[in-house]
């Protein structure tokens, strides 16, 4: 437990300096009477008698920080804060814990994790029959014509696999059999695939004759029959079937559901000690509703969302409209655009530069046209955006290296000030690495990727392609690369905990490390997940490390992650997390 008292100390008159002594001379009544005091306004809040780490090379570790309103003013010894404490200040005795910058995850989908505590979780399931009877449970209480939604299955979980899989997945029946009048949609844990029962394809017009769409496949068996499974692309016509089915609930009913959304989307996020989360993807309806929630104080984490979902023509009327530059404790800005060149290497949809290991006939899928993501890129570099591409194969991350060099050439304009951003950089080729320091492209990764994905990698790619480009942290930040950290949630659960503890061992859960050597220092997975994200928002003025004057987000944790034995980190617990100086969460 966490003592929390409230000081009734003297103000002592002098202004602590950041990690310098404050030693007042005594005075006598008569002499200071005499001349003016100079009184500093008192701290909010202290937090004085832990480790905290403040990622500031200045200013190194310290006992103690302090806080007026959303700011940082000092951090140093308990001697040296003491002078801040006055009878209104809350006062945090540490007792040894642990502080350092509230975690800044790099991407992850903000309102989808929300939704994903609204619907069938399907994470934990062993089996295809255990997904089957959440789904019939759901069906139960369902009225006709309801869709039934999941998210999260991975067939790699199950301990066993019905007969009759197609590429390790089941075919629909069984969901035709339990919810034949109710449309079901379960989408898998890349979000890159989704399984639909026979109604859910109907109410798309997906038949078996249907064709497969560009950037999408409907999988089928050898007699020509759709199975149920859709990948990339083929989704979007289902999906639009359910938000149009959505559309038609009432308006307020809609409004509740997003708040509700919005709501477990911070409840998670904060009880992980995540302070500001990269959103990678809005629409500009969706902005309009998050921008609603700032104004009225409902946004308790400090969001940095990417422009996604719209047209060309769309983001060339509307761009300029949206940008929102950061501003005093502020919770939303919007000043990038997300796009995404290729599909999950899981279910093929990796852009290869050569073959798939176990596909030979296909090096992938390419989802937004390179044309279209250049027009963007210009459209961006018109309005002041930061352009952030999802590129996960070595070829999807060259295309897009190449594309963003001829934007900066052909306007004469330094890559290292743009900040473009290559969302998840997954594999790439030795050829390619250096080019990120080069042209000052940022590499977005996700530290847990690299431990979920490694144990079936080689299977893709073969294990000359896995050692030598999959999660080559090491080789990029040796380059003079900058990587950033986080989760893709609801990809993967948003615990920063398990990025860093991933990042720092590449341990997978069959006991083996992913290609050790590329493994990040605690420092350095510290900085990918606090000021390389800050920086990665251009808010490295005033996030990513605790130094006076930025922003008073930290987090409290149970024990020193840069020192407790590595097979202890995942154990450390989240005690209390701190956005703009006001405590948003506690641990029991
Ligand atoms: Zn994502």
């Amino acid at each position: 437990m966490i003592k929390h008292t409230f000081s009734t100390l003297p103000i002592f008159i002098c202004i602590a300096l950041v990690a310098a002594s404050c030693d007042p001379q005594p005075a006598t009544p008569e002499a200071t009477a005499s001349l003016p005091r100079e009184i500093p306004e008192p701290a909010t809040l202290v937090l004085r008698g832990g480790k905290v780490a403040t990622a500031d090379e200045a200013i190194g570790e310290v006992e103690a920080v302090a806080v007026r309103g959303h700011e940082i003013v000092a951090a140093g010894s308990n001697r040296d804060i003491a002078s801040l404490i006055g009878p209104v200040t809350q006062v945090i005795e540490l007792e040894g814990r642990f502080v350092m910058p509230g975690f800044i995850e790099g991407h992850g989908h903000y309102l989808y994790l929300g939704k994903t505590q609204q619907i069938l979780d399907l994470g934990s399931a062993q089996s295809w029959d255990e997904i089957v009877h959440q789904v019939s449970e759901a069906a139960a209480g369902a009225k006709p014509g309801d869709w039934i939604q999941g998210f999260g299955w991975h067939q790699e979980k199950w301990i066993r696999v019905p007969e009759g899989v197609i590429d390790g997945v089941p075919r629909n029946d069984r969901l035709n059999q339990v919810a034949p009048d109710n449309p079901v949609l379960l989408t898998h844990a890349s979000g890159h695939a989704m399984m639909a029962n026979d109604a859910a394809l109907a109410s798309a017009g997906i038949g078996d004759l249907t064709d497969d769409m560009p950037g999408g496949t409907i999988v089928r068996t050898s007699g020509g029959k759709a199975t149920g499974l859709l990948r990339e692309t083929a989704q979007n016509g289902v999906k639009a079937a359910l938000a149009q089915w959505e559309s038609q609930r009432r308006a307020e009913l809609q409004e509740i559901a997003m708040r509700e959304r919005a709501e477990l989307a911070a409840r998670e996020a904060l009880r992980h000690g995540v302070t500001s989360f990269h959103d990678a993807g809005a629409s500009f309806d969706d902005i309009d509703f998050l921008k609603k929630l700032e104004s009225e104080g409902q946004l308790p984490v400090r969001l940095y969302v990417m422009v996604r979902y719209e047209s060309i023509e769309s983001l060339a009327a509307r761009l300029p409209d949206y940008r929102m530059l950061s501003e005093e404790n502020d919770f939303l800005t919007v000043r990038s655009i997300k796009k995404q060149v290729d599909g999950a290497l899981g279910s093929h949809g990796a852009w290869l530069l050569e073959p798939y290991f176990d596909l030979s006939d296909t090096a992938g899928l390419v989802l937004d046209p390179i044309e279209e993501i250049e027009r963007t890129a210009e459209l961006a570099l018109r309005y002041g955006f930061q352009v952030n591409t999802h590129a996960i194969g070595d070829r999807a991350n060259r295309e897009i290296l190449d594309l963003y060099q001829r934007a900066f050439v052909s306007h004469d304009m330094d890559g290292a000030e743009l900040r473009w951003r290559m969302e998840h950089a997954q594999h790439l080729d030795p050829a390619d690495v250096p080019r990120f320091a080069e042209l000052g492209v940022l590499a977005s990764m996700q530290g847990v990727h690299a431990i979920s994905d490694g144990p079936w990698l080689p299977s893709r790619l073969g294990d000359k392609r896995t050692t030598e480009t999959s999660y080559v942290w090491r080789n990029l930040m040796d380059s003079g690369a900058r990587i950033n950290n986080g989760t893709d949630v609801p990809v993967e659960s948003i615990d920063p905990i398990a990025s860093f503890h991933a990042s720092v061992s590449r341990m997978m859960n069959n006991g083996k490390r992913l290609t050790p050597g590329q493994a990040m220092s605690r420092q350095e997975a510290l900085e990918s997940y606090t000021i390389n994200n800050a920086y990665a928002a251009f808010e490295e003025e005033i996030k990513g490390t605790l130094t006076p004057g930025k922003l008073a987000d930290m987090v409290v944790l149970s024990q020193n992650i840069m020192t407790v034995p590595e097979e202890k980190i995942p154990e450390t617990q989240v005690e209390m997390t701190i956005v703009g100086g006001e405590i948003k969460y506690r641990g029991e």
